[in-house]
């Protein structure tokens, strides 16, 4: 927390012109932070009379060697399991030897034994599992308290959860709830000569990757962005320890309730971040009349149809099909983009992960082609149908 000290205080009330979030004001002529302070530390750094301090809770080092296990959140909808979870547990596998420790998965559902085996073949050594009526489907409030209350008693060294959209709105509350440092978004995790986890994130727009620690609290929290990591190949043959959680879910503590639950996309679309080809097209299409040119090309290739920010932005297509930085992270075997220029906010999603990257642009000089296996110089709206013709010539001939 900010702690101001009035009587170093000069009222001088620079600290409210360097807040950028307009926390500061002046009462009495003495500095006081607001409720929307960050603790970002702007104040602390330009106050001249060293009055304003941040006061952070801090486990002491001495006791980080109690910390002990990297834990996965296997993440469960419809007792189906996320496929992120089991990429964090591929990687949570290498941090775990690195440590020396145990990889966990934290399993909550109703009815979702059935998933340990799978669990224990994608490499945890041990599954913690709650399974009641009442986390049958996510809430905030029931998982934050089940998860919570866990990480008390059993001390982990480390949290990964997939950045799904129930994992962007777990791992914050937990880690507010026990006060926790989190780095959220994550697209690479390792450990330090310190033992610490570095836990790796696009900034400023994605123009930088910051390197990020967790030196005074534990367990180190992460969330991680879906498809960064490939899942194991899994091992029948490893067993893992069934630990029942013995923590009951209070109804009176829960405050949302699931009234309905509407899925996203066609039924039997494919999903750019599951497809093995992903067909992506940007503001090259000129207008959304042209959506189904590039979609016949995706539908021929069996691939996913996905979009740059500026299609979804225009409301030409959905917010899941979007690549790229504030959309979706994928990994295709095959990515074919048209019409888009390559920017780091939209490579971010792909570059990294995609195996063969294909972009058709009218621009030699497009930075697409920069990240490109194979590029072709030209107008989409030729060159498609080009391809589409192509694509069923050969089919027929098969
Ligand atoms: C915080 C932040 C987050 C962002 N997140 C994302 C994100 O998640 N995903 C994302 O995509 N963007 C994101 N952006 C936006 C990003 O910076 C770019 O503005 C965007 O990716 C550009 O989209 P585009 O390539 O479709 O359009 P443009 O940059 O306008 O490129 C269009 C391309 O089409 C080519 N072209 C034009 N006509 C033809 C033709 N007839 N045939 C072939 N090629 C043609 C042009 O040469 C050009 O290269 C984000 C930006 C910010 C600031």
């Amino acid at each position: 927390m900010l702690k101001i000290n009035k009587d170093l205080c000069n009222g001088c009330k620079i600290c409210t012109k360097v807040c950028p979030f307009g926390a500061m004001k002046m009462v009495d002529e003495k500095a006081e932070a607001t409720e929307e302070c960050t603790l970002c530390g702007a104040c602390v750094k330009t106050c001249p009379e060293n009055a304003i301090t941040i006061e952070r809770r801090r486990v002491d080092p001495s006791k980080f060697k109690d910390y002990k296990g990297v834990w996965v959140l296997a993440e469960q909808v419809e007792g189906q399991l996320r496929n992120v979870s089991l990429e964090l547990l591929s990687k949570g596998r290498e941090l775990a030897e690195q440590l020396g420790e145990p990889l966990c998965a934290i399993l909550l559902g109703h009815e979702v034994a059935g998933l340990t085996d799978t669990l224990a073949a994608h490499g945890a050594d041990i599954v913690y599992i709650s399974d009641q009526k009442r986390l049958a489907e996510y809430t905030t409030d029931a998982y934050t308290d089940v998860i919570s209350a866990l990480i008390l008693t059993e001390k982990p060294n480390v949290v990964l959860i997939g950045a799904t959209a129930n994992g962007r709105d777990l791992g914050p509350r937990i880690a507010a709830r026990l006060r926790l440092g989190l780095t959220a978004d994550c697209t690479g995790l390792s450990i330090d000569d310190k033992r610490q986890l570095v836990q790796t994130r696009p900034a400023f727009g994605g123009n930088i990757m910051a390197s990020i620690l967790s030196p005074y609290t534990r367990p180190q929290m992460a969330t991680v962005r879906p498809n960064v990591f490939k899942p194991p190949e899994p091992n029948p043959s490893h067993k893992a320890e069934i630990r029942t959680v013995d923590i009951k879910v209070n109804p009176a503590a829960v405050r949302t309730k699931i009234v309905e639950t509407i899925k996203t996309g066609e039924e039997g679309e494919l999903k750019v971040e599951e497809a093995e080809m992903v067909v992506s097209c940007g503001r090259g299409i000129k207008g959304p009349e042209n959506i189904p040119t590039v979609a016949e090309l995706a539908k021929e290739l069996n691939a996913a149809l996905g979009g740059s920010r500026p299609i979804v932005d225009a409301g030409w297509m959905e917010h899941h099909q979007q690549v790229g930085q504030s959309g979706r992270t994928i990994s295709p075997r095959l990515y074919i983009a048209c019409g888009i220029s390559g920017a780091i906010q939209h490579l971010v999603g792909v570059a990294g992960s995609a195996e063969i990257i294909i972009a058709i642009n009218s621009d030699p000089e497009a930075p697409i082609f920069t990240v490109s296996d194979y590029g072709i110089v030209g107008d989409l709206h030729k060159i498609i149908p080009a391809l589409v013709k192509e694509l069923k010539r050969v089919k027929a001939q098969k």
